[in-house]
């Protein structure tokens, strides 16, 4: 185990001897000795021992000493205020955090002060905003396996849950394929997961952090028993054993991250026992722990979905851009996002994560952003107001949490102030999508009301110092604080008064922390000091006096304020318990609200960047049968004018070009120089294919399309270096996932496949996949090659067609004109594009010596120029009046992962070894 877990060693050993708060850190440390104990002491979070030795170098604070009667300890401290910094730090080194809260007033209790884990803090639990994207939801997975005890089907199904803590967000699938676990597992991205005894870790990506978690709670009985206390019997929710293992697993998981243990009793009822010996008594842990808000569970099938695998949503850079250096926002969902909200962005994301399949469904989306791209003075007015949106998904999880304050309670107020003009927006919408809106846009008005008659309207941050609650809303504490009111009134006139009775002009009441008030009198006034008056306080010129009048009223103002404050929490409480008890009527509201925010941003991308509308075709009824038979699917993508949505708003000019596929045309191969935009068209037409099953407009002037099941991406080698994804393995891996699992209704795309391996492999690899696609899946595919033969090989088969990119030339420099035509291309300007590039012209020259070296001796038509060159040097290398050192170096050369900017400084390089040796 880590050193910095667990229970320090020092500690262990002398555990009897502890001082009582050493010993709560010490048993702290062992009740959650997979988590970094982080242990409140006054306005720090300490850590002792090993734990203060680790974070003191990770967060760079000092590592300092505490001493005591039983020995000196290593401490470091991080403080209170801005611990989330810190602990998103040890977040990302891998840490889970307990976060041990003071549960008491150090006033309060004789011994040691109260400490319990609040909080367990990991990397998919997060409910922190300052450590969460507003515009992602931020899931935990829980993977697990049927033990066949179930229905039949049950033997082999792996089930994957997945649950985002901080808006209660909750989906459930499984499927007898691991493959398409993993999917669904890229397609949501989950920061963390657990993996149940029988299931493979393998089954996780390697970029999601896989947590090692009590093997009990994917017990079925358990699992199942925890899964109906939140939504009832298992059998009507989820399909299955696994996934009934891998909802309840979640749920455990969540709970320990409340601070509970999943299951097992804690100490925070029981603050005071904290620093006993003795365990905390058994109790249900369900009472504490459980997450109110999470109201219910989606489960879905991945084939209701347009299948997106982790290599396609990279490639087609749904969320992440794929240049290393390009701006964040330069992705599909980037270019879609027009949300106002963080309710609205999170929705979006989901539908560009899930598109659609059913054209009724594509349709009604469709409908919506139509009707809402035709009123723009609607769609302006309603982007306005969903901009006063707060996230009510992350407050309604606060305020269920108990950690919402006054604050939270006026921004859910405020929310649903701007609900009944959104409704009122709405009562005239036509289709049937914005008429359901309509109808669900409930405005809550009692929750609103109560809030409103209950919290001032510009609440404090603290919640017990009062000042919460509004004058009016409690009869109690309206006398408490008309009593205290009264009071200082009194205290107020007093100086008068006394100035009065006195006749000293300079008489004064004041107020200080130690003496409370005080009337207070200068030295050559004394004699006029009545009878009544007690001697307080002495200073140099003055005497200070009380009497027990205002001794009377001062206990009484202190009296009432106190239990004013006192008052105002326990109705601040009650009322936050009220609002939580609507967690469901706001959750549907927040949907609505969601749902409005992301079509409005469809409608507004579509308006802005003159999108179209696509007219989505019903598949063929005739070709339900999934397997892959090459036979005709119906399916059909027809684009004019297609831009890509990213590409287009970098570029000056875009240049749009149509797309055409159907049964008889649906696998295109195509040629064409490098740079002349053969990947850009290529991942334009699945992108418009992915936006119009999203339910958005596409950037086209016209688009007719049969939704597609799934779309396969395979970029090659030299495309995809700064992936590091480069070698040949990972290449026939893709292709191996993509010739078993593409049939009929699969849009695929190849982008420079067969690279790399030497050029006869790689075309032979080219030619027997295209003809497979064409012959025994019938996908619809795209192929972009440097392969010029297998423009030969296309015309030969049936279904089959050729595409091209020309450039001109100009004076000698290319010009790219990005426009595709039918047919091949007719050679390839890789030099030229070297000199467009800004390569020496020495290097240039010489390279088209090479070029045509190579080309008269006829042996390498079918590689690129670059390599065409290379091999050229290499071949004159061998002739003899090379240096050898120099043939080696060529013979090293990895050509298949070199960009030809690359290999052309390889060249001059060697060119300049050459050059000094003469
Ligand atoms: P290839 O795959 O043929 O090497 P790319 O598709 O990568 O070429 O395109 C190279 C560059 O050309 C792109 O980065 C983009 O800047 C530009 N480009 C591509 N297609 C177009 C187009 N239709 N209109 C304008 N510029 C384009
Ligand atoms: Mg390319």
């Amino acid at each position: 185990m880590d050193s910095a877990l667990g229970p320090p060693e020092a500690m262990a050993e002398k555990r009897e001897e502890l001082t009582p708060m050493m010993r709560q850190y010490h048993d702290l440390c062992a009740r959650y000795d997979d988590a970094l104990v982080l242990f409140q002491v006054g306005d720090f979070y300490e850590t002792f021992c090993g734990a203060a030795e680790r974070t003191a170098r990770l967060l760079e604070i000092t590592l300092t000493s505490r001493e005591d009667s039983t020995g000196e300890y290593p401490m470091s401290g991080i403080p209170i205020d801005n611990a989330e910094s810190y602990i998103e730090a040890l977040l990302e080194a891998g840490y889970r955090v307990a976060v041990a809260d003071q549960v008491e007033e150090p006033g309060e209790t004789s011994g040691v002060v109260g400490r319990a884990v609040t909080r367990v803090i990991t990397p998919g639990t997060l409910t922190e905003d300052e450590l969460l994207a507003s515009d992602d939801n931020n899931f935990v997975a829980a993977v697990a396996r049927g033990d066949g005890s179930g229905a039949p089907s049950d033997d082999d199904a792996l089930a994957l849950a997945l649950l985002d803590v901080s808006t209660g967000d909750f989906l459930a699938t499984s499927s007898t394929s691991s493959e398409a676990i993993t999917d669904e597992i890229s397609r949501f991205d989950p920061s963390e997961a657990v993996v149940g005894p029988d299931a493979s870790t393998d089954l996780v990506p390697a970029d999601c952090m896989v947590t090692p978690f009590d093997a009990a709670v994917f017990e079925r009985e358990r699992a199942a028993s925890l899964l109906s206390q939140y939504f009832g019997q298992p059998d009507a929710l989820v399909a299955g054993d696994a996934e009934t293992r891998a909802c309840g697993a979640l749920l455990a998981y969540a709970e320990y991250a409340r601070g509970g243990e999943h299951g097992q009793a804690d100490d925070t009822d029981e603050p005071a026992d904290a620093g006993n010996s003795e365990p905390a008594p058994p109790i249900d842990a369900s009472q504490r722990t459980r997450l109110e808000y999470l109201t219910h569970l989606t489960r879905y099938d991945p084939r209701e979905y347009l299948l997106l695998d982790a290599v396609a949503l990279r490639s087609l850079e749904l969320f992440e851009p794929r240049a290393v250096h390009a701006r964040d926002d330069a992705t599909l969902v980037g270019a879609l996002d027009e949300t106002a909200s963080a309710l609205g962005g999170r929705k979006l994301r989901d539908w560009v994560r899930r598109p659609l399949l059913e054209p009724d469904r594509i349709d009604a989306r469709l409908d919506a952003v139509e009707e809402l791209t035709g009123s723009v003075q609607s769609r302006e007015h309603l982007h306005e107001l969903l901009r006063d949106v707060y996230d009510l998904e992350r407050l309604i999880g606060r305020i269920s949490r108990e950690r919402a304050n006054a604050r939270d309670l006026r921004s859910l107020r405020d929310t649903l102030a701007v609900v009944p003009e959104l409704r009122e927006r709405l009562a005239d919408a036509d289709c049937e999508r914005l008429e359901r809106l309509h109808e669900t846009l409930d405005p809550l008005a009692d929750i609103r009301e109560l809030i409103d008659d209950a919290i001032v309207s510009d609440p404090p941050i603290e919640i017990t110092a009062g000042g919460v609650i509004a004058e009016g809303y409690d009869a109690d504490l309206d006398d408490l604080r008309a009593t205290a009111r009264d009071g200082k009134q009194w205290i107020d006139d007093l100086e008068e008064r006394e100035r009065e009775r006195t006749g000293v002009d300079s008489l004064k009441v004041g107020y200080n922390s130690v003496h409370g008030y005080y009337i207070e009198v200068t030295n050559p006034n004394l004699e006029a000091v009545p009878e009544n008056y007690e001697r307080r306080q002495t200073l140099k010129n003055s005497e200070r006096f009380v009497t027990p009048a205002l001794k009377e009223r001062e206990s009484q103002i202190v009296g009432a304020e106190e239990r004013a404050d006192e008052r105002e929490y326990d109705l601040f409480c009650d009322v936050r318990r009220q609002v939580a008890d609507e967690v469901e009527r706001v959750q549907t509201l927040a949907d609505a609200v969601a749902t409005l925010d992301a079509l409005v941003s469809l409608a507004t991308v579509a308006a802005q960047y003159d999108y179209c509308r696509p007219e989505i075709l019903e598949p063929d009824a005739g070709s339900d049968d999934a397997t892959a038979t090459g036979d005709p699917s119906g399916l059909e993508i027809d684009i004019e004018g297609g831009r890509h949505p990213v590409v287009e708003r970098t570029q000056d000019s875009f240049v749009p070009n149509d797309a055409h596929f159907a049964d008889d045309e649906r696998l295109a191969v195509i040629t064409g120089p490098n740079m002349s935009g053969k990947s850009t068209y290529m991942r334009q037409v699945a992108q418009i294919v992915l936006l119009a099953q999203v339910g958005s407009f596409v950037p086209a002037t016209a688009a007719r399309l049969t939704p597609v099941d799934r779309i396969f991406t395979r970029v090659g080698a030299s495309d995809d270096i700064a992936g590091g994804r480069s070698t040949f393995m990972v290449e026939m891996d893709e292709l191996a996932t993509i010739l078993r699992a593409a049939d009929e209704r699969s849009l695929v795309l190849l982008d420079e496949v067969g690279r790399g391996t030497s050029t006869a492999d790689g075309l032979a690899i080219a030619q027997a996949i295209t003809e497979h696609l064409h012959d025994a899946v019938g996908a619809t595919t795209l192929f972009a090659t440097h392969h010029h033969p297998l423009t030969d090989v296309a015309e030969d088969l049936e279904a089959a067609f050729t595409l091209h990119f020309e450039v001109e030339q100009d004076e000698g420099e290319v010009v790219f004109e990005h426009e595709v035509a039918p047919g091949a291309a007719t050679g390839s300007y890789g030099v030229e594009v070297a000199t467009a590039a800004g390569v020496p012209e020495t290097v240039v020259e010489r390279s088209r010596e090479l070029v045509d070296e190579a080309a008269s001796d006829g042996t390498a038509v079918t590689t690129t120029d670059v390599e065409r060159s290379a091999e050229a040097v290499a071949a004159t290398a061998d002739g003899g009046d090379v240096p050898t050192d120099i043939a080696a170096e060529l013979r090293a050369l990895d050509l298949a992962h070199l960009t030809p900017v690359e290999a052309l400084t390889e060249l001059d390089r060697l060119k300049q070894v050459l050059e000094n040796e003469r």
